[in-house]
């Protein structure tokens, strides 16, 4: 499964794309960088992992500590979450202006 996520993730983000081995990483958006796995914890679900916060660098369980805004990721550490959705905010804002 993460196999064709990593395809998915090729096709949309072109030459920007960051090429790396699923056995290490987690393709978890289709626009972003795909997640460190930093330990499996002795488990075949990728839900179970620790992985490493693309935001904040944190270490997080994957299945329950991590979490999307438009294709961004960010973790339950309040300030992570806060600087993605900031930054999402003004990304948002940079397409509306440019719309004008
Ligand atoms: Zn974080």
């Amino acid at each position: 499964m993460n196999e064709q996520a990593k395809i998915l993730n090729a096709l949309v983000t072109g030459k920007n794309f960051v090429n790396k081995d699923t056995d290490e990483y987690i393709y978890a958006s289709l626009s972003q960088p795909p997640i460190k796995i930093i330990d499996k914890n002795n488990s075949d679900d990728e839900l179970d992992y620790t992985v490493e916060c693309p935001s904040c660098g944190r270490h997080v369980n994957y299945g329950e500590e991590i979490f999307m805004v438009s294709g961004h990721i960010y973790c339950s550490n309040e300030n992570c979450r806060k600087k993605v959705y900031y930054e999402v905010g003004i990304e948002w804002v940079k397409n509306q202006l440019k719309q004008l």
